[in-house]
């Protein structure tokens, strides 16, 4: 929930671009336009606080279920951030996902997942059993 002074906003996030960890305040006004993002030490961070502030997105690495591999689960991700308000449907849906070994590093599992256009991939070969 963030602060509001004199009708402006003001909310805080923690950038994860370093180890430096700068504590970033974005004020917003009464349109929900950005007026100042301070805190950053560098241009990564403003720009990390902007698109947070805007157009939440994240990675999302988890496994799926498959069928006569070497092991019961495939390792898997988004191959680019997704928004972040779709990763929990994203997990739901990928829960019904079964793939079929043989499958090579990188293949295509699920083609433009939950229409994001982000398509889901392996991220280890998996062999038959
Ligand atoms: S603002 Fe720059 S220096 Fe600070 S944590 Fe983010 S990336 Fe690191």
């Amino acid at each position: 929930m963030p602060a509001a002074i004199d009708d402006h906003a003001f909310t805080h996030y923690l950038c994860i671009g370093c180890p430096l960890g700068c504590r970033l305040e974005v004020e917003e006004g009464t349109e929900h336009d950005i007026i100042e993002i301070r805190g950053f030490a560098c241009q990564k961070g403003k720009e990390f606080a902007e698109r947070e502030h805007t157009d939440p997105r994240r990675m999302l690495a988890t496994t799926v279920g498959i069928e006569g591999a070497r092991w019961p689960r495939l390792p898997v991700k988004t191959r680019t951030e997704i928004p972040k308000d779709l990763v929990l449907d994203l997990c739901r849906s990928l829960r019904e996902v079964t793939a079929r070994a043989p499958v090579r590093l990188g293949e295509v599992v699920v083609a433009n997942a939950l229409d994001t256009g982000v398509d889901i991939v392996a991220t280890r070969d998996m062999p038959e059993a």
